[in-house]
């Protein structure tokens, strides 16, 4: 039951940001005073991790990537291995987040690769789902979202008790357009029906999509609803930080 997972909220920062803006971001959110039942993260621009790795050390706010590298090391030019991630203390990973699979063509099967290395590295992957406004107004949520999460369940049960899911409805993202809680909860429902089919009852289900301290608490009172990827909201600490104590 709900009651037995923890709440996680987790920023997305996106391509957001310089050294001046996140020190000032990352010092409210380390000088900010959470539930301590609820895990926060933030997933940071690859070459801001040493700045978020000095600032949020030792504190209730850990820290993570935007995407990792399906392979271990060698000649990938541009890539970023799930290692180096770990080297400057991150504890989580975004894999398939929707802007991937639209702008760099991520199949469903890179993403599920990139969650075994991200867990192979000792990185929890957050694998991020959700249909489009033209899948959803077709009725095809749960076929997309099935065929989204296909690769990542048929890496069994052991893995999926250490991953987060994301649902993600794609028309929600950055429109201001949340899914109600009711819509969301419905989709986390299918999503848990299938990890349970998969054998993992504990794992976390986040929802993301225009989630701002406004909706938060509304969302978090859905039975499947485990916390929340953020993003525009994540970008200002009070506003975040609110979202957590929701
Ligand atoms: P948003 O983005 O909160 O700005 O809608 C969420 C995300 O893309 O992770």
């Amino acid at each position: 039951t709900k009651n037995t997972r923890t709440r996680l909220v987790m920023g997305n920062w996106k391509m957001n940001g310089n050294l001046a803006t996140n020190a000032e971001l990352l010092a409210g959110l380390h000088l900010g005073q959470p539930d301590p039942a609820v895990e926060l993260a933030v997933c940071v621009p690859f070459p801001y991790l040493a700045q978020a790795s000095v600032a949020l050390a030792g504190g209730h706010v850990s820290w993570g990537a935007q995407d990792v590298s399906a392979h271990a090391q060698g000649a990938y030019t541009g890539e970023v291995s799930a290692s180096m991630l770990v080297d400057f203390g991150c504890r989580w990973v975004l894999v398939g987040h929707s802007e991937r699979r639209s702008m760099h063509g991520e199949s469903s099967q890179l993403v599920a690769d990139k969650a075994v290395a991200a867990l192979d590295g000792g990185l929890v992957p957050v694998v991020c789902v959700g249909e489009t406004l033209t899948e959803q107004e077709a009725g095809q949520t749960n076929q997309v979202i099935a065929q989204q999460l296909a690769p990542v369940l048929a890496l069994g049960t052991e893995a999926l008790a250490k991953i987060v899911v994301a649902y993600e409805p794609v028309w929600a993202i950055g429109t201001g357009r949340s899914a109600t809680p009711e819509q969301a909860q419905h989709v986390h429902a299918a999503i848990r029906a299938s990890l349970a089919g998969a054998g993992s009852q504990q794992t976390r289900i986040l929802y993301g999509g225009s989630v701002k301290a406004s909706n938060a608490a509304s969302l978090f009172a859905m039975n499947d609803i485990d916390g929340a990827l953020v993003g525009g909201a994540s970008l200002v600490a009070q506003e975040f930080l609110r979202i957590a104590a929701a």
